[in-house]
């Protein structure tokens, strides 16, 4: 029986892991892991890659969201609902606006690793190694924390699995029904978003009761399909969580539907494309501002040899200065593979900045400009803006600067609570899907 050639990464470089402190542990819970059961099932994969393959010609739109790093201790019910909440309110607004189907993914149940610039952090003086994510580290600054333990790689396992449970539960169990549109916005101030959204959710409301008047009573508005994603990180947690399916014989990376490859990580000789181009799930890609024309078409041909609808995504982060002048020549570079890769944009990754008063942060102003220079490029092109991928949460915090609630610098230290990059508060992402959903419109009439 062939292995697929999935530990072939081993022969290559493969960049941003752990030194782990105890090597026995580690090889005990690699051996765990492989015995768990899969997070996902092969069939929802598939389901997905159909689904994003609407979107790359333009008749869907993916919307990936959740936290940058996500922690073992903030896996509870209330976090994930308003994180749920948050999307599935954007979900709606994009829908109402665009008339599209919205394929609603969160950056959770398993976004635990991260890629560091630097392998280490100073503060006052100590210099102690980078925190890389509850995965692998803790983000409390003392040398027990910051130590790389293995164990913490099966905790990533059940703290995503119980985090799929509840969103499996919310989204299929009730909570998702359409009828709840008003209830999704209660206990939100009535900011000018909110009140916006209150406006459609009346619209909805009064569809539904429509609907409802003729007989009509469909389980898709009941309930939702939602997906998980992470960043494919970490080869000591994927690989023992790639299975081969048995209907198909063929490798899936079990613990999310979707992983994507970050920006550090995607050099084209190294392990991580190597490894992730021998599954079969859809995968991601981040491009940057330096990324070649060159290295794009030997990534889309590395990763999608068959051309396959849905089976990559090209996230670009360029920053706002850059993305009207780097996006182009990219996605003229992709036409020419004969690939359909999906385009989506991250306003986040290329727009960071940190405040006079030491907090990394985002300027909410930037992030918007960021996403429409994505789709004045993609209307110029003629090409398909084909989805959103932020960093947000539910709660009211302060991370990223302005929007309608003006969060300025000295807010961020009442509220700051990300462990990694800021992201976008309940009300920003609400407003975010205003601004998508209006240029989703005008691309429509082009
Ligand atoms: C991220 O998505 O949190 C991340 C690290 O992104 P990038 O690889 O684009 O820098
Ligand atoms: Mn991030």
């Amino acid at each position: 029986m062939t292995d697929f050639g999935l530990d072939n990464y081993l022969k290559l470089e493969a960049k941003q892991q752990p030194t782990w402190s105890d090597a026995q542990v580690l090889e005990q819970v690699k051996k765990d892991l492989s015995v768990q059961p899969p997070l996902v099932f092969a069939g929802e994969v598939d389901t997905l890659r159909e689904r994003l393959a609407q979107a790359a010609i333009g008749k869907a739109f993916l919307l990936q969201g959740g936290d940058c790093a996500e922690t073992f201790v903030d896996a509870t019910a209330d976090r994930i609902r308003n994180r749920i909440k948050t999307v599935l309110q954007m979900a709606v607004v994009l829908m109402y606006g665009s008339s599209l189907p919205v394929i609603k993914m969160g950056r959770m149940a398993g976004q635990f690793a991260k890629p560091r610039s630097s392998d280490f952090e100073t503060r006052d003086g100590v210099t102690l190694p980078a925190y890389r994510g509850d995965a692998v580290n803790g983000y409390e600054f003392t040398e027990e924390s910051r130590s790389n333990d293995a164990r913490r790689l099966m905790q990533a396992y059940h703290t995503s699995s119980s985090t799929l449970n509840l969103i499996r539960a919310f989204t299929t169990g009730g909570f998702a029904d359409l009828r709840q549109v008003h209830a999704w916005n209660k206990g939100f101030t009535d900011n000018p978003a909110n009140k916006q959204y209150e406006s459609i959710a009346g619209d909805i409301d009064r569809a539904m009761r429509f609907m409802e008047a003729c007989g009509v009573d469909s389980a898709e508005l009941r309930a939702t399909e939602f997906f998980v994603s992470h960043e494919g990180l970490l080869f000591d947690y994927e690989r023992p969580m790639t299975r081969i399916d048995s209907r198909t014989d063929t490798p899936y990376v079990t613990s999310g539907h979707f992983v994507w490859v970050g920006e550090r990580t995607r050099q084209l000789d190294g392990a991580h494309l190597d490894f992730f181009s021998r599954v079969r799930n859809p995968l991601g890609v981040k491009l940057g501002p330096t990324t070649s024309v060159d290295d794009l078409k030997k990534i889309i041909e590395k990763l999608d040899p068959n051309q396959e609808p849905g089976r990559l995504t090209l996230i670009s982060r360029m920053g706002a200065g850059k993305i009207r002048e780097e996006l182009p020549k990219l996605i003229e570079a992709a036409k020419e593979t004969g690939s359909t890769p999906l385009w989506i944009t991250d306003p986040m990754h290329g727009n960071g900045m940190t405040t006079a008063n030491g907090y990394k942060s985002r300027r909410f102003e930037d992030v918007m400009d960021e996403v429409m220079g994505f789709f004045e490029v993609h209307r110029a092109l003629g090409t398909h803006p084909g989805g959103l991928h932020v960093e947000l949460t539910g709660d009211d915090v302060a991370e990223c600067l302005g929007g309608s609630e003006m969060i300025d610098e000295a807010t961020l230290a009442k509220r700051y609570e990300s462990v990694c990059d800021p992201r976008l508060n309940h009300m920003q992402s609400l407003e975010l899907a205003f601004l998508v959903a209006e240029q989703l419109v005008q691309t429509q009439r082009r």
